[in-house]
């Protein structure tokens, strides 16, 4: 057995011993609110005071920067800022308003090794991304989107005509 099988096999052994510690916490300690630690009906959830108090973005907002708009004025939409200042890339999403509550759960897994509060950040995360595709691709300056929207445009027999002009 050389060296790098017995560091994929203590790998393995390693994850094993994790799932079960995993299980077996999960069987000893309640649920408690990620939040507030106040207990709660299931494993990897805030308890309504902290639901009420995280501030989801969401639409309207501007296509670029993400801030969220006072009023819904359609899609596509740009905020004064980033007509005033465009950014170096074409979009960037917030799950939550960076407050009291969201800036200590980001502090408590960034800095306090709560891993636990990975899976339900990243799942408020990726809907607020809203795209199912990364990266997004660009064609020269042309922002084209996601793999779906590459082969889209190939589909529609205009990829060509894209990579030939950004050439
Ligand atoms: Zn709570």
């Amino acid at each position: 057995m050389d060296m790098r099988s017995v560091n994929s096999s203590l790998l393995s052994i390693g994850r094993w011993l994790r799932r079960g510690a995993d299980a077996v916490g999960r069987q000893v300690f309640p649920p408690i609110c990620l939040g507030c630690g106040a207990l709660v009906g299931t494993h990897g959830g805030v308890c309504a005071d902290c639901w009420r108090g995280l501030r989801f973005v969401e639409k309207p907002l501007c296509d670029v920067l993400g801030t969220p708009f006072a009023h819904d004025m359609g899609d596509g939409l740009l905020s004064a800022e980033a007509i005033a200042d465009p950014p170096p890339f074409r979009r960037v999403r917030s799950a939550v308003q960076y407050d009291a509550l969201a800036r200590a759960m980001v502090h408590r897994l960034k800095y306090n090794d709560r891993t636990d509060l990975a899976p339900v950040m990243a799942r408020w995360m990726a809907r607020a991304g809203g795209r199912s595709t990364f990266p997004q691709i660009f064609i020269g300056k042309t922002h084209v989107g996601g793999c779906d929207e590459l082969h889209a445009l190939e589909h529609r027999g205009k990829l060509d005509d894209l990579l030939r002009s950004a050439a």
